[in-house]
């Protein structure tokens, strides 16, 4: 079932809580930054498996901070360009729910699914 058109006042939240999500994905990116690849010395002088894995971690979690960033940016400029809020797939309107759980959400569930099932 297709969501309904957002209002001005819709799109003006949307665009608030994207800029905030970015702005705290990029302090967290800063931080796992530091996390994942060190200062190189640290590493060198205790170098165990204990840190090794905790660098692993945060470059895995600065991975998918990357990819939701990169999400958050496109939904911005699909506000300037005046399409968000619609799947991109089969340009439907999203239901608000889901773009208040996931403002930067691309797609509609259904088509969420079906490109989530051919990914594999
Ligand atoms: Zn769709």
């Amino acid at each position: 079932m297709p969501g309904k058109k957002l209002s001005d006042d819709d799109l003006k939240h949307f665009d608030g809580q994207l800029r905030i999500m970015l702005t705290v994905l990029h302090g967290d990116m800063e931080h796992l930054q530091v996390d994942a690849l060190g200062d190189g010395q640290r590493v060198e002088l205790q170098g165990d498996e204990g840190e090794g894995y905790a660098a692993e971690f945060s470059l895995e979690l600065l991975q998918r901070d990357e990819k939701t960033a990169q999400d958050v940016i496109d939904a911005i400029a699909r506000l300037e360009t005046g399409t968000f809020g619609r799947c991109t797939d089969c340009e439907n309107w999203l239901m608000k729910d889901r773009l208040r759980a996931m403002p930067h959400a691309r797609r509609c569930i259904s088509c969420q699914r079906e490109a989530e099932a051919n990914q594999f």
